[in-house]
């Protein structure tokens, strides 16, 4: 590294907080220089093959011609104006895309910064309909444990109240009802005596909960799980039943990623409200989106406020749809379905051998996600360290090791992951304090 690279690391650790991340003792940051293909370079020169997508959102790859080329030509139009009370093609363009290839009850679309504030988005509008209504005791959300929906205060409501530290902010956060994770398995035959838990939470609660979220068949920063299409066609039906509204978090799961292009599908079900982020641009820049009903709407515009309580200063940011559009135009090809199904027979052939390794507790793959779930957590910063070495970007939390690589991944890249994540389960150091 030269010194211009140490002097910024230096400032770095000095002065920039990174995510969940120690002020204090922080573990190494890698200085990146550029990203193109699966490729992330440091500054030291090494190439990585991304195993991470930058957290689910990057689908076709980094520095891709048709995202810049739609960045370049919408900044040389307009890169942002206010969107009250003026609107534009970009957001008009990317609605019409969105209603076209979400569940047909979803018509009305809120665009939004970040994937939490999708998710503050959806919970307000679920508060709104039922006041609304004159039904403001419908206030409370249920969901289930081991969920991840977003770390504002709202979305962190609803995360798992272990993992998501919930005591730390007990004095404000909202009291929500929570039922055990799903446990059937997506590979394993459906058990439908899970359900005994959550109906009564139904039954019991109903009166007072306005809705209740979960990620649809993949639990992802709560443990990275994959559960049984019926148990989701289930809370549709309770919700329906006990009329609670039913919001579906997309952030991570939409557009491809499970191999459906809604993790919906599986279930072939439709939401109340589904929330989208992450996977939204491309990974080129932050948006997000908040779908809803008709009904929903409706309820919410005749209602005392006469209009839904929100209004982010960067809604529908035109440089951020514009780059959406072109990222769903890609989608709209349709090969993203051979992209996924080639990662998910990959990962099934080399990936799910590392079953039989003695470190392993189990190993998964459904769609373009594997995961490694070892027997002891991590050292995260020998780990890391290991797999920069050995020429990748994965990023393990406790005990696992996971991967949703972009969709353009060849099996070059594909083999280097797979062999990076068998290499480090050899080694002893990436497991001890
Ligand atoms: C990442 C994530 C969020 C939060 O999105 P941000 O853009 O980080 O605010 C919410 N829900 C799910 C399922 C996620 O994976």
């Amino acid at each position: 590294m030269n010194k211009k690279h140490t002097d910024l690391i230096d400032f770095d650790k000095k002065h920039v907080w990174h995510p969940y991340t120690s002020m204090s003792n922080p573990l190494p940051s890698y200085l990146v220089e550029s990203a193109k293909g699966v490729y992330i370079k440091l500054a030291t020169g090494e190439e990585l093959v991304d195993g991470m997508s930058s957290w689910w959102s990057v689908l076709h790859g980094y520095n891709h011609p048709k995202l810049n080329q739609a960045l370049i030509e919408q900044t040389q139009k307009m890169a942002h104006v206010m969107f009250g009370g003026l609107t534009h093609e970009p957001a008009i363009n990317l609605c019409k895309k969105l209603i076209d290839i979400t569940p047909e009850p979803l018509q009305k679309v809120f665009l939004s910064d970040s994937g939490s504030v999708s998710v503050e988005v959806a919970i307000k509008m679920s508060l709104q309909y039922w006041h609304s209504q004159g039904k403001s005791e419908k206030h409370k959300l249920l969901t289930v444990k081991n969920g991840y929906h977003g770390d504002t205060f709202a979305a962190m409501s609803v995360c798992d109240p272990v993992n998501g530290m919930h005591q730390i902010f007990e004095s404000v956060l909202m009291k929500n009802i929570f039922a055990p994770a799903p446990q059937s398995d997506f590979y394993q035959p459906w058990d439908n005596t899970e359900l005994a838990t959550l109906t009564a939470l139904f039954a019991q609660h109903h009166n007072d909960i306005a809705a209740f979220i979960i990620e649809p068949i993949v639990q992802g920063a709560g443990g990275m799980r994959f559960y049984h299409p019926q148990y989701l066609k289930a809370c549709r039906a309770l919700c329906t039943q006990y009329q609670v509204l039913f919001i579906v978090d997309e952030i991570a799961t939409g557009l491809g990623r499970t191999g459906k292009m809604f993790a919906c599908h599986w279930a072939d079900i439709s939401p109340d409200i589904m929330c989208l982020g992450k996977t939204l641009t491309g990974g080129y820049m932050t948006l997000a989106a908040t779908l809803c009903t008709q009904e929903i709407a409706k309820t919410i515009s005749d209602g005392e406020a006469g209009c839904f309580m929100h209004g982010p200063t960067f809604m529908a940011n035109p440089l951020a749809c514009a780059v959406a559009n072109a990222s769903l135009d890609l989608l709209a090809t349709g090969e993203w379905q051979q992209q996924v199904s080639f990662i998910e027979d990959y990962l099934t052939r080399h990936l799910l051998a590392l079953n039989q390794h003695s470190r392993v507790k189990n190993a998964r793959v459904l769609g373009g996600i594997g995961v490694v779930e070892t027997k002891v957590a991590v050292n995260m910063a020998k780990i890391q360290k290991r797999f920069v070495e050995l020429g990748v970007w994965i990023r393990p939390f406790g005990k696992l090791i996971y991967i949703m690589p972009p969709f353009i991944s060849d099996e070059r890249a594909l083999a280097t992951l797979v062999k990076a994540i068998s290499t480090v389960l050899d080694e002893q150091q990436c497991f001890e304090d």
